[in-house]
């Protein structure tokens, strides 16, 4: 299949997904929120899925990882104690004759990039939101929107481990929006000021860092491969010395070829004791860990994987979206794998008439309960499955005349665009079989 690569994919795509309902501007019948987005119902069908697919790779299919939910408001120490207040800057540029505004450490030459004036000193900006806790507006009351989840699970680690009784090494995943006030956000949902990480923290005895550093980075890169990602638009990128986080003393991040270059989309951290050992002192309590088999008391180390779920989501749509020619029409695709696709099935009457409709209904009505379905009718047959092809629905399946002679359905790939002609009592397990995982 011809895969597109034209600079203005993601032009395309941001309308592709606004005229399909997947993503679109925050607050856009007031000119729009810059950097905030809604998500419609096949971007929140897809985003929830690949949530839940994380979900089920980080907790459901083991037994050494818990899940938390935790407030998004915290108390502020706990930004002290983490380093965020302090440390939490991005360099910050203006164009003293435009006025723009650009984070130093992403620039290339000295100059304004857009009109070539000169830029002032860098000065340090901290990223995260502040608002006030209660009536009173002082500095007393002020609380941190969290730029992270993993602060979240750090305080909790006991309060996890103790009723869980896990024992280290074990991990706490945890999914959940952040907010970061970023300097130059853009390139629609990739770098946005609310967004939704998927982080897990794992927890181990400090000689086994390494070993469990290596484990993670293994089945992170697993993953993407299982959301049908391409290898070959993936790379590691190595953290060096001088751009390693004030908390990380190893740091590779998964990036992925975007059609604005190589960026991105996890960081695999190791976090050392830092984190822990800091809110011991700032708090007072002691948070470290009695081993049962040793009797060794210690402070963990944690092997962070950082990943969100708004470029995830982006990847897939970027990854999957192809244009081709069909009998001399261009036909567009999201090629979405089937597991995290947001419609699963699409089910047609060839026509209106011959009691075609009802059969299908009913076929819908069945299939509804296993799989997310959209029924539709209107438009030839051809045209509703360029619709589906656009949504990325991985099945049609359409009810015709010979549905009404020997009771068989067909139903009709997106990628290859085969048909095959399937009995109507074995249709369910047919896209069983073919979606895998789907709930
Ligand atoms: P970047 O270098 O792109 O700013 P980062 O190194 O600050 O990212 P982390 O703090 O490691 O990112 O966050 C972990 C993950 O959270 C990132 O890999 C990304 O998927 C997601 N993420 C971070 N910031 C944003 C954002 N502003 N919008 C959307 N997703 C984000």
């Amino acid at each position: 299949m011809a895969k597109r690569e034209s600079p203005d994919l993601m032009e395309t795509l941001v309308s592709l997904c606004k005229r399909r309902g997947f993503i679109f501007q925050s607050s856009e019948i007031y000119g729009g929120l810059s950097s905030c987005w809604d998500y419609g119902p096949l971007g929140v069908e897809l985003k929830k899925n690949i949530k839940d697919y994380w979900w089920k790779a980080m907790t459901r299919d083991r037994d050494d990882i818990e899940g938390l939910d935790a407030a998004i408001l915290m108390h502020p120490r706990i930004w002290e104690a983490s380093g965020h207040v302090e440390n939490f800057t991005d360099p910050l540029v203006d164009c003293k004759a435009c006025k723009r505004r650009f984070r130093a450490d992403e620039l290339n030459g000295e100059n304004c990039p857009d009109c070539g004036g000169e830029l002032t000193e860098p000065r340090q900006f901290n990223l995260m939101f502040k608002t006030f806790m209660g009536p009173v507006e002082d500095s007393a009351s002020v609380i941190y929107m969290r730029p992270e989840t993993a602060q979240g699970i750090y305080v909790n680690y006991l309060n996890v481990q103790m009723p869980s009784r896990q024992k280290i090494p074990f991990g706490i995943a945890q999914i959940g929006k952040a907010f970061r006030n970023e300097i130059t956000p853009g390139n629609f949902i990739f770098r946005s000021r609310e967004f939704e990480q998927m982080e897990m923290q794992y927890f181990v005895h400090p000689s086994d860092d390494e070993k469990y550093f290596e484990y993670w980075r293994e089945k992170r890169w697993q993953w993407y491969l299982d959301l049908g990602v391409e290898e070959k638009r993936m790379r590691w990128h190595k953290h060096l010395e001088g751009e390693l986080a004030h908390y990380a003393k190893k740091a590779f991040d998964i990036e992925f070829e975007f059609p604005f270059g190589w960026k991105e989309i996890e960081g695999i951290h190791n976090r050392t004791d830092f984190d822990l050992k800091r809110h011991i002192e700032f708090s007072g309590k002691d948070m470290s860990y009695l081993d049962p088999f040793t009797n060794e008391r210690f402070v963990p180390y944690i092997i962070e994987t950082s990943a969100g779920a708004d470029r995830s989501t982006l990847v897939t749509l970027i990854n999957g979206y192809k244009e081709e020619e069909v009998k001399g029409e261009k036909r567009v695709v999201l090629s979405i794998d089937p597991k995290i696709a947001p419609i699963k099935v699409a089910i047609f009457p060839l026509v209106k008439r011959d009691g075609m409709p009802e059969i299908a209904h009913r076929i819908e009505e069945d299939l509804r309960k296993s799989f997310k379905v959209f029924y539709d009718e209107s438009a030839a047959v051809g045209r509703r499955y360029r619709r589906m092809d656009e949504a990325g629905t991985p099945f049609c399946v359409t009810v015709d005349s010979d549905t009404l002679k020997d009771d068989t359905v067909t139903v009709r790939e997106r990628d290859s665009m085969r048909q095959d002609r399937v009995a109507s009592s074995q249709l369910k397990q047919y896209l069983s079989d073919s979606i895998g995982y789907f709930g």
